[in-house]
């Protein structure tokens, strides 16, 4: 039973503002003593942001690490990056147990052994459908479609009332390969009273419903077999239905598969292990590649977001050791680029096509669908469920103000748009935002998490903006130049615009300086490198118009 004091809140961490990095928080009890649960413990990406030598971004998750003692589980709703990818990372400062699925787990366990050092994660397995008890919350998983096998949203029950937080999730009743997002199951939630939806708003900008995975697995199959030459087909690595569809087209028309990149071998060797992958011919190893006849092969590529290190870029510069294409042979890019890849997938397609390779895109054929509800399939979830309380989730704020919008028209009565950091009250009394905990983002650097206040990214800004000029001067106690200064630049331009080194001038405007300066103020290091300082940078500028970096250093010789 709930106790007067006892409060249901959702406190959500990442996810709410970006389309990745995807943490949230349920929290029951009074103020000052709630339990919580963790649902998902996701990446982002650092690429569309200004983010020098930064890869992957993580949910700040100081709150629920300062509460860890308060925190019951952790619960991953399915495997995409932008779920599991911060969880090896971050697991340590949590060490609660963590539930998910087993194609989940093999994933994040073959993560892990690739990773040296990586924490010994407390994985505990749940079958789809299975119901969890964990203090006051109830959690069952209930099997979504979605673009990757073993994707689940959680019905959570607590003493004040049943929340459905839906993940990731489309409508689809010819998935190809993994569940089915269950009408009568989700319509019996509704009946039982959903108290609150916090769903998916990646697709809410798009009218109708998606296309099956198997209208596409139809299509790709028709271009593997009139396709001349070779084949090769990009997707992203952990969509085992596109594996398995290309696979099985494939066969058909007597081609053999090759599969090409890291996270592809690892997401196969997990698929296989739970069946995924079952009753197709054996995968040929990417040595073979060269010696197979042109119309007897496809490849599977990973690489479809235009990473430069991967697979379809290597192969696209004609670097790669095993797999080359020739003119004539055709790409399908089954896959659309994620907002800020746009570039990198656009610079790949142009190399491909001046090279004479056929590329193909979603922009003219039907080779991909998203895993995400477009508005008709958000207003049947509405219908089924009847929720009490929306909130929208998964979004960036465009996506999610627009879900917002179309909650309240689906006849929701009490929307709520949170963001990273609100904590809203679901129950008692109406919904809302009751307070605002610390949220961000940090940022894996190297081997390092560092957080986004670090002085490290602004400085590597301005250095990559206008370089860095060095001054060493040496200075004995009587305040005598001992030898010349010794300066070093970086990132600026060799000559001015009247064609004069900027070494020269940097160096002449160092002497004149210094000989300006009087020998009692020489004896101050610090003066000197302040007058030095100003001076190269006022006097780079002037020729630039740009202000360098610039570091002295003064040594007392
Ligand atoms: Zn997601
Ligand atoms: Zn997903």
């Amino acid at each position: 039973m709930a106790s007067q004091q006892d409060e249901l809140v959702f406190l959500p961490l990442g996810g709410l503002g970006e389309i990745g990095m995807n943490a949230a928080l349920y929290g029951f009890g009074p103020e000052e003593d709630r339990q919580w649960i963790l649902v998902d413990c996701g990446m982002g990406f650092g690429s569309e942001e200004n983010l020098p030598g930064i890869d992957l971004v993580y949910p700040d998750l100081r709150f629920i690490e300062e509460e860890r003692h308060n925190l019951l589980g952790i619960f991953i709703t399915h495997a995409h990056e932008d779920h599991i990818g911060a969880l090896v990372e971050m697991w340590p400062r949590l060490r609660a147990p963590v539930y998910a699925t087993k194609f989940a787990i093999g994933l994040l366990e073959t993560r892990r052994l690739s990773e040296p050092n990586a924490p010994k994660v407390d994985l505990n397995e749940i079958v789809p459908g299975q119901r969890l008890k964990l203090g006051p919350f109830e959690i069952e998983y209930v099997p979504v479609a979605h673009s990757i096998p073993e994707s689940n949203a959680l019905a959570i029950r607590t003493p004040h009332g049943l929340v459905v937080h839906t993940g990731d999730w489309k409508l689809d009743s010819t998935p190809y390969l993994g569940s089915l997002t269950s009408e009568e199951t989700f319509r019996a939630l509704g009946d039982e009273g959903v108290l609150a939806l916090v769903c998916d708003s990646t697709n809410v900008v798009r009218e109708g419903t998606s296309p099956s995975e198997a209208d596409v697995s139809r299509n790709l199959a028709k271009l593997i077999e009139d396709a001349p030459h070779r084949v090769a087909v990009t997707t992203f690595a952990s969509n085992v239905a596109r594996i398995r569809s290309v696979a099985e087209a494939a066969r058909e028309c007597g081609r053999e598969v090759v599969v090409v990149g890291r996270a592809m071998d690892r997401v196969v060797e997990v698929a296989k292990e739970c069946g995924y992958l079952d009753d197709l011919p054996e995968f040929r190893s990417t040595e073979n590649f060269g010696y197979m006849p042109r119309d007897k092969v496809v490849a599977i590529l990973t690489g479809s977001q235009g990473e430069p290190r991967a697979a379809l870029a290597r192969i696209a510069q004609d670097e790669h050791p095993d797999i080359a294409l020739s003119a004539g042979d055709r790409v399908i890019f089954s896959s659309r680029a994620i907002p800020g890849n746009e570039k990198a997938v656009g610079a790949i397609i142009n190399g491909l096509i001046e090279r004479g390779i056929e590329v193909i895109t979603d922009r003219t054929e039907l080779v991909h669908v998203s895993g995400h509800p477009r508005r008709g399939e958000l207003a049947q979830m509405y219908q089924w469920t009847r929720p009490r309380i929306a909130i929208p989730a998964h979004g960036e704020p465009l996506h999610l103000s627009e879900h917002a919008k179309f909650a309240r028209q689906q006849g929701v009565k009490e929307v709520v748009q949170a963001k990273n950091g609100t904590l809203v009250r679901l129950a008692p009394g109406p919904a809302e935002i009751i307070d605002n905990i610390p949220a961000g983002r940090l940022y894996k650097d190297g081997n390092i998490v560092i957080g986004a206040g670090e002085r490290a990214l602004p400085e590597r800004r301005k250095l990559a903006f206008a370089g860095i000029v060095t001054v060493a001067i040496a200075i004995d106690d009587r305040g005598e130049l001992v030898g010349d200064p010794v300066i070093d630049a970086m990132g600026l331009p060799d000559k001015n615009r009247q064609g004069r080194e900027m070494a020269d001038i940097i160096a002449d405007t160092v002497a004149d300086l210094l000989d300006g300066l009087p020998k009692a103020k020489r004896r101050d290091s610090e003066a000197v490198e302040n007058a030095v300082h100003r001076a190269v940078r006022a006097a780079v500028n002037q020729e630039w118009g740009k202000k360098p970096a610039c570091h002295v250093l003064v040594i007392e010789a």
